[in-house]
């Protein structure tokens, strides 16, 4: 057909859904939709935009240094290792565009992160879609799946939207049995809130075929700006930087992001509030009948009988003015993901659950 074309299979791409933010007609809404930091951004990141807010016609650092000396400090990593992307979406899309392209596969996890499908096919690479064992990731599974043809193999772990993860020795597994021309990515958006979990760091570090991609929009609460990174073998940084854009993040967010990674007291104070509402929602909801798996991240998969118990219950909270997030995109159509708030919010979402189970529509 003549005339202006996208590329192949771009039109087969389902656009991404976010988590809603407005209910019509109400104006304080709780929204635990987005997994997003109940506490907001760190009091010393919000400074340090106020600090550069008169720089805004300079363009940004073009080679993140300093931001990525604050992370390799904070993670014991070597910056030279360390790429940063507008949010960890776009450091998957350059793994994609770099690695993967038309006649190679993408393995996914069945209830994988969307964006590691859309990535791959809009780079033309063909997504192949992993079974999960009881929504945990399937080493054994993802192995079978490997073809010549695989290129890069995503896991996020913890993972979203269960909120179950493996262990290293599975993720080691994993990257021993994958096909040599291919590479495992660990998604580890989440890794921060698991205790002792470097979020693939050292498997990163010392083999050529793992790479680890990290972000500030959760623990750190710095999703709308748009900051994360990537880290794992020199080479493959380097193939990434040629396809970045020079200024690919603003002054502001790499401020923020410096600022917020250094404020470790606030971090910490985030990381055990959430630790501790996430275990008092979980057992909040199981009273309510409502079961989930032990969740290792910033929210709780709540499972219900049924795909229209779990839609009822969403048009029920979101009339009380609460957003939590469906996941039938993801495979889980009886379940809502529901983000760990403060407190107020974790009550309130626990006690409207339970109003609907009692019977209030
Ligand atoms: C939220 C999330 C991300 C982070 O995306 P950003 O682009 O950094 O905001 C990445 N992976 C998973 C699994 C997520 O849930």
């Amino acid at each position: 057909m003549a005339g202006i074309e996208p590329q192949p299979g771009i039109m087969d791409i389902e656009l991404y859904v976010g988590g809603a933010s407005h209910v019509a007609g109400v104006s304080n809404v709780i929204k635990l939709s987005s997994n997003e930091n109940p506490f907001g951004p760190s009091p010393a990141a919000q400074e340090a935009v106020r600090r550069v807010v008169h720089e805004m016609h300079r363009y940004p650092s073009s080679d993140h240094g300093a931001l990525r000396e604050a992370i390799g400090e904070t993670w014991e990593l070597d910056p030279q290792r360390i790429i940063c992307g507008a949010g960890s979406d776009e450091i998957i899309a350059f793994l994609c565009q770099a690695y993967a392209g038309p006649g190679t596969e993408v393995i996914h996890t069945e209830h994988g992160f969307a964006m590691h499908k859309i990535s791959a096919m809009a780079a033309g690479a063909t997504p192949v879609e992993v079974a999960e064992q009881d929504r945990v990731v399937s080493v054994d599974n993802i192995l079978a799946a490997c073809t010549e043809r695989t290129r890069l193999v995503f896991v996020a772990n913890p993972a979203n939207p269960t909120g179950t993860m493996i262990g290293l020795a599975e993720l080691e597994r994993l990257a021993n049995g994958i096909p040599e021309t291919a590479m495992l990515v660990i998604d580890s958006a989440y890794a921060e809130y698991v205790e002792g979990y470097d979020g693939g760091a050292k498997l990163a570090t010392e083999r050529p075929n793992v790479f680890m991609t990290r972000t500030f929009s959760k623990l750190y609460g710095l999703g709308g700006m748009r900051i994360g990174w990537g880290y794992g073998p020199q080479e493959i940084i380097d193939v990434l930087n040629r396809i970045r854009g020079p200024f690919n993040v603003a002054a502001l967010t790499l401020a923020a992001a410096e600022a917020s990674i250094r404020d470790t007291v606030y971090v910490e104070k985030c990381r055990t509030e959430n630790a501790r509402m996430r275990a008092w929602l979980g057992e909040a909801l199981a009273e309510h009948g409502v079961s989930s798996d032990a969740s290792t991240a910033n929210f709780i998969l709540a499972r219900f009988g049924s795909q229209a118990e779990a839609e009822a219950c969403d048009t029920y909270l979101q009339s009380q003015g609460v957003l939590v997030r469906r996941t039938t995109g993801y495979g889980l159509p009886n379940a809502l993901r529901i983000t760990v708030g403060d407190e107020a919010s974790c009550r309130r979402v626990a006690h409207l659950v339970g109003q609907f189970k009692a019977g209030a529509r």
